[in-house]
């Protein structure tokens, strides 16, 4: 944490200099001693200190400067630190204008010059008025800022970005907070292009793709080698699983995430039905676990890469990343698991990102305090997210379509015993309603047609599952739905997929073409769990390391 500021302003370097000369001998140790003798430039330096998030303790500034007095100045520098203590140093004939900025600028004090001795007139006040600002000073937040309003979906975007990773931030409104207003006033030319953030070494990104801001945060984006034994899609638990054992057993191995690691388990607020861990695990928790697991065994992990398409050229299979790299390796888990089905209705698409979410109830509950809020889906990661929200909101109202949910029992238990959670059955989504942000749902009953529309702050959406499998559409065998075949089922009587190139059938997780493998819930069949998913992960390896061996 930087030392706070004591900034001394006075046009005549001589009194510049014996002011600095007392102050540091006294507060050098505690404070950052800041002699500056224009006005103007000392306005420019606050703002840089205020995006480096620094703070000012106090203002001693010489009234009487030729471009700007001290009261002008202090007028100036109060909206960019309100909280600093404010000292005119004043001649005789300044008096009057002195004690009127008491009232205009709420002046601390004013000390007649010259201050000498120090010890008595001028330590014992600024003393007391140090003692003062420390205990009332709200110190700034050292790490990453992110100003945004609640209503664009960058904004959501980097937040859920930076929380998937467990890096830290803190958030500021804008439309709340008039400082973080100016702040982005300040640094950015077109204030509504939201996101701006804020690091500690006094850079800004404004509006990041999400690959720009995993570079800035130190995350990596590419990758060491041009090829590897195995090369991993998706690090949901699936991929992660894969990537442990592929580690742990000396293959050079790696991980490909389009987003943060984790997958849907990562957005679990709670996964109670894991083995191992009886009062239940978060799925940020399990991530950093199998994700530091994975690292210590020597697995790449990058982040914010989507994987585009695969080729396969002789023994090799070939990744095509969305940035243009290619990365080769002679084994391919797809293990891009499945996403949330989109809202196709009137003001879905609109309002993504304001008011609408896709699963991220953990990243945005907090917002939502003493809110109304409703979820859509009536499965277990609808009824989790619904828990975890009534820690946060008024009320949290669960939209199902059929006349009971379809969680497990222990979430249908605990969804009935909280106070704060109305499940409104036999009810379907028509519309969503609002300009900039959510503000109303209209729902209708399926059994009696009645519509009904309620005020809402938010929606979080976790309806239906969709394979994200397009990466090898035209390669490999997929159902209608877009899940992948292994296995068995590609075998039709006894004979292999067609293509299929080599002597023996294709392995258990393997798809239709050879040493291109799936796991998870990508793949056809599987049954949508983390245990599953990290299952067939394990699985997949040893499949591999078998085709490895055969070639
Ligand atoms: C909110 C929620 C709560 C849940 N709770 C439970 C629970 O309590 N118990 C339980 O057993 N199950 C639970 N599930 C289900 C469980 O999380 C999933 O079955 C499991 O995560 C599937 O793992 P996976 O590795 O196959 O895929 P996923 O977890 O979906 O991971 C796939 C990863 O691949 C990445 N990816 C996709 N396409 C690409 C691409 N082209 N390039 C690069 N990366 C890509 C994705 O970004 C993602 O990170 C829950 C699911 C959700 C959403």
């Amino acid at each position: 944490m930087p030392k706070p500021v004591i900034l001394s302003l006075d046009d005549d370097p001589s009194v510049l200099n014996s002011v600095e000369r007392d102050l540091r001998a006294r507060y050098g140790q505690d404070y950052r001693i800041l002699p500056i003798n224009e006005g103007q430039i000392a306005l420019e330096y606050l703002n840089k200190m205020k995006q480096r998030n620094e703070t000012v303790a106090l203002f001693l500034v010489d009234q009487r400067m030729p471009e700007m007095s001290g009261t002008e100045f202090l007028a100036e520098a109060m909206k960019i630190y309100p909280q600093a203590k404010r000292v005119l140093l004043t001649a005789y004939a300044d008096t009057q204008a002195a004690i009127s900025s008491i009232n205009n600028i709420g002046l601390d004090y004013y000390l007649m010059k010259p201050w000498h001795p120090p010890e008595e007139r001028l330590y014992p006040i600024l003393n007391e008025l140090l003692d003062d600002w420390k205990v009332h000073v709200r110190l700034p937040y050292e790490g990453i800022r992110i100003a945004g309003t609640l209503w664009s979906l960058s904004s959501h975007q980097v937040k859920d970005f930076l929380t998937r990773h467990q890096i830290p931030y803190q958030w500021l409104d804008i439309e709340k907070d008039s400082e973080a207003r100016s702040l982005v006033e300040n640094v950015s030319a077109e204030p509504t292009k939201l996101p701006v953030i804020f690091f500690p070494d006094g850079k800004t990104l404004i509006q990041p793709d999400l690959k720009e801001l995993a570079d800035k945060v130190g995350l990596q984006t590419k990758a060491e080698l041009p090829f590897y034994d195995i090369i991993v899609v998706g690090s949901g638990p699936a991929g992660l699983a894969c990537a442990v054992y592929a580690g742990s057993e000396g293959y050079k191995c790696l991980v490909i995430e389009r987003a943060a690691p984790g997958g849907q388990a990562g957005s679990s607020p709670k996964i109670e039905n894991y083995l191992g861990f009886p009062s239940g695990i978060s799925g940020d928790d399990l991530t950093r676990r199998a994700v530091s697991q994975a690292k210590r065994f020597g697995v790449e992990i990058l982040s914010a890469q989507e994987a585009k398409q695969v080729e396969v050229k002789d023994a090799y299979r070939i990744v095509k990343l969305a940035d243009g790299t290619e990365l080769s390796c002679h084994a391919l888990l797809i293990a891009t698991g499945a996403s949330f089905h989109t809202l196709k209705m009137p003001g879905a698409d609109q309002l993504t990102g304001a008011g609408i979410y896709y699963g991220a109830a953990y990243t945005e509950a907090m917002n939502y305090k003493d809110n109304d809020v409703f979820v859509v889906g009536g499965a277990n990661s609808a009824a989790q997210g619904a828990l975890y929200l009534t820690r946060f909101a008024r009320k949290v109202n669960v939209l199902i379509r059929g006349h009971e949910p379809t969680a497990s029992k222990y979430l249908i238990d605990a969804m009935q015993e909280n106070e704060k959670l109305e499940l409104m059955l036999n009810t379907d989504l028509v519309e969503l309603k609002g300009d900039t942000s959510l503000e109303q749902i209209v729902v209708k009953n399926t059994d009696t047609n009645e519509t009904k529309t309620f005020d809402a702050s938010a929606l979080f959406v976790f309806i239906g599952v969709r394979p994200q499998s397009d990466l090898v559409l035209d390669l490999v065998m997929r159902s209608g739905k877009g899940y992948i075949y292994t296995g068995t089922d590609l075998i039709v009587d006894k004979n292999p997929p067609q293509g299929w190139t080599l002597d023996r059938l294709p392995f258990l997780l393997e798809t239709s073409v050879p040493g291109i493998f799936a796991a998870g819930d990508v793949r056809y069949g599987t049954n949508h769990r983390v245990a599953s998913a990290a299952g067939e992960g394990a699985i997949a390896f040893a499949l591999m390391k078998e085709y490895l061996k055969a070639l």
